[in-house]
């Protein structure tokens, strides 16, 4: 009797075979934008279903190694990463995934969108990079930090061009040191202490606990400049180059040895995002340049960066469901079970069915955010601005958590095979899970959204949003447009009873519950506006996801029926 054997279906092109992604490009760009991109798209959708799948295989499999001594004795801290983690760094840099929204070419076609077309890069790219989706979030969130006005154009000049290159031979990325063993989310627990130097420059000292992209040039590490006092809104920005090539402190050592004071202690043995080399770090009086005046409260200015790594994990939510979806459902097609192909069973149909609710659900919210930091970026819209105070954590919080949920559903699709390492699968789970906790936790972010309800009044321009989406809504549905109004008139309820008392313990009990019901309510919307655009997808989508998450309803019927619509 011959052997079994599974026949493993083909990579998706993830760019052509993702009509809600093309068809929000046609939106927010225009014909002839939307053309515009096309070609770059299409050259990253083609490396990421070929070269960068081999890549991003070795990459897993050669997890980063830290040397901490030469064979004769000398400390050198060198982080060793494998040829799939190079060829990764190299095509981020090509396909302009950190440097597209700074581009003045890509400025002068897209203006505000050109975050859009990032957006749209981001979701291609993100998966299937073995995570050096993370060091790309943290380069774009240093750059979008050294771009302020206040930051030292020296300072700029210097590393600016860097970050936003697209030659692999120049291009760099950038850590982002904050989190210490006493206080990740209490940042105003920090005590790495920042002393000036006679020359201008300062010296950093402390202990770093979490350190992700440990092998990029630079570092923005918060650190309390001496005699600022207590508290985390003193906290200042500081640009650590990594390597004694930056360094002029580095008399006569090696241009790749570590900065003087700053030693890597070792590799974090995490769960998943493996590719990825996080060290716990030492600073000893290492060189750094302030980004801003150090003595002007900096948490602010490193909010810059926050907002960026923030929409980042949306979109690297978004795209992993998008592509958990497409493996899960090419799968379905190949996979055999009692009553013919997996992908005819109503039942298996209903579950890919709400996974892509789900997934589209959490590309409009990850999609919206960038919308919106473009035209902070580009045009200082104010609106904007108040809007993407909440978005920001609402897609970073409610994108997270869909995402770990769905990628277990992912690794479940594909029954035993899904357990195991070698399949690839695993990791879809694994990666998942970093995405809440990172850059705030769900609570943490929760209690970022009560702060910006109830001292900025961020909950009017999305009351305003969900009110409109209510009317834009009742073509396409009048349950729909009722649902959305009422959940629109409850959220202004809440909002109005919990800025009455925001330190009572039933508001902070409650502030989770809050942000996730704006956040399905906000995807509502977003969808909503897309399908009175025009798109059917969305259209579906708008009512499945309002059913699903503001009705609490079983959608497994409709999921079933109309699957391929949905995907
Ligand atoms: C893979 C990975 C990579 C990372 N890379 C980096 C990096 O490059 N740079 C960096 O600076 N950090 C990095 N981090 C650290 C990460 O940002 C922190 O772990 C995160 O902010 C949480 O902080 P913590 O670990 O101190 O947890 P804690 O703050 O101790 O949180 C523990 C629990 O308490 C809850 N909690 C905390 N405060 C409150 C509150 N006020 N009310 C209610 N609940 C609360 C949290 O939700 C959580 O459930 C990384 C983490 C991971 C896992």
């Amino acid at each position: 009797m011959s052997r079994f054997v599974q026949p493993v279906p083909p990579p998706v092109d993830p760019y052509a075979g993702d009509g809600l992604l093309r068809s929000w490009l046609e939106r927010h760009l225009g014909p002839a934008g939307h053309a515009a991109a096309k070609g770059r798209l299409a050259d990253l959708a083609a490396d990421v279903a070929g070269p960068l799948r081999a890549a991003h295989a070795d990459a897993e499999a050669h997890p980063p190694t830290l040397v901490r001594y030469d064979p004769w004795g000398a400390r050198v801290d060198r982080i060793d990463t494998s040829a799939g983690w190079q060829a990764q760094r190299a095509a981020a840099a090509r396909h302009a995934v950190v440097a597209l929204p700074y581009l003045p070419d890509a400025r002068g076609t897209w203006g505000a969108a050109a975050r859009v077309v990032q957006h749209a890069l981001l979701h291609l790219y993100g998966p299937e990079s073995a995570t050096f989706s993370c060091p790309v979030a943290m380069a774009d969130g240093a750059a979008a930090l050294l771009s302020l006005p206040e930051v030292d154009n020296g300072v700029r000049d210097a590393w600016l061009p860097r970050l936003i290159s697209t030659d692999p031979a120049v291009a760099i990325t950038s850590g982002q040191w904050m989190t210490e063993s006493q206080g990740g989310s209490d940042l105003g627990r920090s005590s790495t202490i920042g002393r000036p130097a006679v020359d201008g420059s300062w010296r950093l000292t402390g202990e770093k606990w979490f350190c992700s992209a440990a092998d990029a040039a630079m570092a923005v590490a918060l650190a309390r400049p001496e005699g600022s006092g207590r508290g985390s809104r003193v906290l200042a920005p500081f640009l650590v180059p990594r390597y004694a090539v930056d360094s002029p402190l580095a008399h006569g050592l090696a241009p790749g040895a570590p900065a003087p004071g700053v030693t890597v202690h070792r590799l974090k043995d995490k769960l998943g995002t493996r590719a990825l080399p996080t060290a716990e770090i030492g600073l000893h009086d290492a060189y750094a340049v302030p980004l801003g005046d150090p003595a002007v409260p900096g948490l602010v200015r490193a909010m810059t960066l926050v907002v960026v790594t923030r929409v980042h994990n949306a979109a690297a939510a978004a795209g992993g469901m998008r592509r958990g979806l497409a493996y899960a459902r090419a799968y379905a097609d190949v996979r055999h079970v009692a009553g013919g192909a997996l992908s005819s069973s109503p039942l298996h149909r209903a579950t890919l069915g709400t996974l892509a609710v789900d997934a589209a659900g959490a590309f409009a919210l990850a999609g919206h955010a960038f919308a919106l930091l473009g035209r902070v970026e580009v045009g200082a819209d104010p609106e904007a601005a108040a809007e993407l105070r909440i978005v920001a954590p609402l897609a970073k919080l409610s994108t997270g958590r869909l995402a770990v949920s769905s990628a277990s559903e992912y690794v479940e699709s594909f029954g035993g095979a899904g357990y195991v390492e070698d399949t690839g699968v695993p990791r879809l789970l694994r990666d998942a899970q970093v995405l809440p906790i990172w850059e705030g936790t769900t609570n943490v972010l929760s209690l970022d959204v009560l702060r910006a309800l109830t001292r900025e009044d961020a909950g009017a321009p999305l009351l305003a949003r969900l009110a409109a989406a209510a009317d834009l809504a009742r073509p396409l549905s009048p349950v729909l447009a009722d649902t959305l109004a009422g959940a629109a008139a409850q959220l202004g309820d809440t909002i109005t009873s919990v800025t009455a008392d925001p330190g009572s313990p039933t508001v902070l009990a409650g502030a989770r519950g809050l942000a996730l019901r704006l956040a399905y309510a906000l995807t509502t919307a977003l969808l909503v506006e897309h399908a009175a655009w025009g798109d059917e997808q969305a259209a579906l989508a708008a009512r499945l996801w309002a059913r699903r998450w503001l009705r609490h309803e079983e959608i497994a019927e409709d999921a079933h029926h109309h699957l391929d619509l949905l995907c």
